[in-house]
């Protein structure tokens, strides 16, 4: 496998050590590469900000990011 930006070669049993998946489109993306959006989630007793690692292609522009968060909750559905 390759990072799909650079092309460099990956080895699948690093993942997480050098390279990431892009949490929207899923492809695997070195740490040269991974860009990281901030998104608000909501969490029981307050708001709070995380990260998550997208590609290039996936970088949102600001004015979507409140949507942007609305897609995370969907994809991830994570619910702390
Ligand atoms: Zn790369
Ligand atoms: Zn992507």
């Amino acid at each position: 496998m390759e990072c799909s930006e650079c092309g460099k070669e990956l080895r699948e049993d690093e993942r997480g050590i050098t390279w990431r998946e892009c949490s929207f489109c899923g492809k695997p993306v070195c740490l040269d590469c991974i860009r990281y959006v901030a998104v608000k989630r909501k969490g029981i007793y307050k708001e709070f900000v995380d990260t998550i690692p997208v590609c290039k292609n996936c970088t949102p522009e600001k004015r979507l990011s409140d949507k942007l968060a609305k897609i995370v909750d969907e994809v991830l559905g994570i619910d702390l």
